[in-house]
């Protein structure tokens, strides 16, 4: 795993808009430019994919087009502390106090991000719209936050969907069976659109935010303002009643039409395969909005900051139901090569014989999305491969410690699940046995390892010829 050098964060420090953190970035050191006009058809996002854990980019006049493009704002699980200012071990503590203690957000009359309107829409004219992956069916919006309103109370919803670019002003889009979903069923359910609205080009925190496991009906907005530390400031749309961030670089506002289902996809996605063609909702834009100057932002499907986006908030909500019914659990962690969704890692301090397989069961239950969970001791570092693998290797036997339960609900992008989505889950206790003698656990060490001072005990390599030589 390559560690990237993030400075140590400043107190209460989180950036509040995408030219913060930018700006933030470039200050120390992560901000790549790239040559203008590189192109918006894979050239850019290849370049964003070699750099993915390593910098950020900005990539001015892509294609010619006047709005320059921004890419992996995060670059590593320590980036993310950076721009919550905690440490990496505290990132789990502070997304979920966010998430307990929301902010609500406050409406201003005006602000940049309206400072340009176009009410005749031509999405690709207007906006810098890169292809990621090899078989994507074309230009993609890939980091906008979806904002809807409940269309019986008002209450608005903040996702982030993939959004193909279908027309001029037309946009198919993925809606999962969750918030968005249930509120355009609503609306279509009466026989109206859905108004919402897309915005391109805000902070980190607004990100994870978005991305929150939350009931539905809850204002993930409001976390962002918990984050921020300050309610987020808010303007009305210019064609509709969505509220969106005043201090956003772009906004695409528009309708879910009822009864409409369009071709949509392919896509590459998190697992790193591709989401399939299919019948999907239909977005009727009727106005871009933007910054003098904006700055879009986008994410490769299936990279590092798609994935590290993913992972954070569901671990904080794993972490959170896990601990509810268990005070044992102290950490947990959703791996990079499970796709930062489908392997779990959790840490406990075992106190009772069986213990681990009650808490595979909850972590199954706490998100569909777990396909295996591996229960370690306190002293594996669970953000290290290797050293779960080691536990795994020493401390797990098949016979009795592993779990296998089979015809769940899973993830559907996980090509191995039946089209309705339904997989197995399994769990391996790798935790040593409580009643396992003093001895047998004992990890070796060599005494001194730690604290030796190679300055001092090491000589000139010069001195190995004379030692070498034949007598
Ligand atoms: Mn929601």
């Amino acid at each position: 795993m390559t560690v990237n050098k993030a400075p140590a964060p400043s107190a209460n420090h989180c950036s509040r808009d995408l030219r913060e953190w930018l700006t933030h970035l470039s200050a120390t050191g992560r901000l790549a430019v790239a040559k203008p006009g590189l192109g918006l058809r894979h050239e850019l996002a290849a370049v964003s994919d070699r750099l993915e854990k390593d910098k950020a980019v900005l990539f001015p006049n892509p294609d010619g087009h006047p709005v320059p493009v921004a890419a992996n704002l995060l670059a590593g699980r320590n980036w993310i502390g950076d721009c919550l200012g905690v440490s990496e071990d505290d990132l789990l503590d502070r997304y979920q106090d966010a998430v307990r203690h929301p902010v609500p957000w406050r409406e201003v009359a005006d602000g940049p991000v309206q400072a340009v309107v176009h009410r005749d829409v031509d999405i690709t004219r207007q906006l810098p719209v890169p292809t990621h992956n090899e078989l994507d069916s074309g230009p993609y919006i890939s980091a906008g936050l979806m904002i809807s309103r409940n269309p019986s109370n008002g209450i608005q919803n903040v996702s982030i969907h993939r959004c193909q670019i279908s027309g001029k002003d037309r946009i198919g889009v993925l809606l999962l069976p969750r918030h968005t979903w249930t509120y355009a069923r609503m609306a279509a359910e009466a026989g109206r659109a859905l108004e919402v609205a897309i915005v391109i080009g805000v902070d980190p925190a607004a990100l994870l935010a978005s991305q929150a496991i939350v009931p539905l009906d809850f204002d993930e907005m409001e976390i962002v303002g918990a984050l921020h530390g300050a309610p987020v400031e808010m303007v009305k749309c210019k064609t509709n009643n969505v509220r969106v961030p005043a201090r956003a670089e772009i906004v695409l506002e528009g309708r879910v039409l009822p009864d409409v289902m369009e071709p949509e996809g392919p896509f590459g996605e998190f697992p790193q395969y591709y989401g399939r063609r299919a019948n999907r909702h239909v977005i009727q834009v009727d106005a871009i909005t933007h910054r003098q100057k904006p700055i879009f932002h986008t994410i490769v499907g299936g990279g590092m900051e798609h994935l590290l986006l993913g992972g954070l908030p569901r671990e904080a909500s794993l972490l959170e139901t896990l601990q509810r019914n268990d005070p044992s659990v102290l950490d947990v962690h959703l791996s990079r090569g499970g796709v930062c969704r489908y392997h779990l890692v959790v840490k406990i301090r075992k106190k009772q014989e069986g213990q681990a397989k009650n808490i595979m069961m909850g972590a199954f239950a706490g998100h569909y999305d777990i396909k295996q969970v591996i229960v370690v001791d306190e002293d594996i570092n669970i953000h290290d491969a290797e050293a779960v693998e080691w536990a795994v290797a020493t401390r797990f036997q098949a016979d009795r410690d592993l779990l296998v339960v089979g015809n769940t609900q899973a993830s559907k992008l996980d090509p191995t699940t039946t089209d309705d989505g339904v997989g197995a889950k399994m769990g391996l206790d790798a935790t040593v046995p409580l009643a396992a003698d003093d001895f047998t656990f004992t990890v070796i060490k060599v005494p001194g390892a730690d604290t030796v001072d190679l300055d001092k005990v090491l000589d000139d390599p010069g001195a190995a010829a004379a030692i070498i030589a034949d007598a």
